[in-house]
């Protein structure tokens, strides 16, 4: 918290992960004072409540996972430290990662308009001036045509975010079978699966010798 009013106070980007009690969640954040919401804006459950960490541990989570989620959400924020600090791809504003379903969620975090930390309600407020100046800048420059990008609407107040649902098409049973024993795109087995039916040809002829005449004639080879 006292990062976050630091930052919203000098008007500093930066960015902070955190990974769930149970050890298999986790997400990262990034903030830009005033644009995207802050740590004071949507804390975690924990922070929100004010309730005692110890009372949320749930029976039967295994924490051994904890390393490995933290080695994975390190690396997503880092990920995106460099993206953002070198400009290359695309810098994301929320990710979350469920790993029990290896599952990612992507969002936009609006800031919160009775934001607790004073400083940031300031950051809004200048955000919101600056942008208002720029549309001004480009109706001027443009002669008034409407921008692309203009987002639908220009408030929202209860900051709802709509998502895509995701789109599952139901694969034919054949090519389930296909997909089964075929790697996902960019992958490609190291060899060829052995074959599952052999040819006539190919096989050897049954003995009518008994496993224990094999044995002893195994025995007399060595
Ligand atoms: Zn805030």
């Amino acid at each position: 918290m006292a990062i976050n009013s630091a930052c919203n106070e000098i008007g500093q980007t930066w960015m902070e992960s955190g990974v769930s009690e149970n050890a298999v969640s986790g997400h990262i954040q990034l903030m830009v004072p005033g644009k995207l919401a802050c740590f004071s804006c949507a804390p975690p459950l924990v922070v929100a409540s004010e309730i005692d960490e110890r009372t949320l541990k749930r029976e039967g989570v295994c924490a051994a996972s904890l390393p490995t989620t933290m080695g994975i959400v390190a690396g997503l924020l880092v990920q995106n430290a460099l993206k953002h600090l070198l400009n290359f791809g695309q810098v994301s504003a929320c990710l979350g990662y469920n790993a029990m379903k290896d599952f990612f969620s992507l969002m936009v975090l609006q800031p919160n308009p009775s934001c607790s930390d004073s400083w940031c309600l300031k950051q809004q407020e200048q955000y919101l001036q600056k942008a208002k100046a720029e549309e001004k800048n480009r109706a001027a420059v443009g002669g008034g045509e409407p921008e692309e990008d203009v987002p639908l609407h220009a408030e929202n107040e209860w900051n709802i975010v709509v998502e895509d649902d995701p789109v599952e098409s139901v694969p034919e049973e054949s090519e389930l079978h296909e997909a089964k024993n075929k790697p996902a795109e960019g992958l490609k087995f190291e060899f060829e699966q052995a074959k599952s039916s052999v040819n006539d040809d190919e096989l050897v002829a049954d003995s009518e010798q008994d496993i224990g005449e094999l044995m002893s004639q195994l025995n007399n080879l060595k």
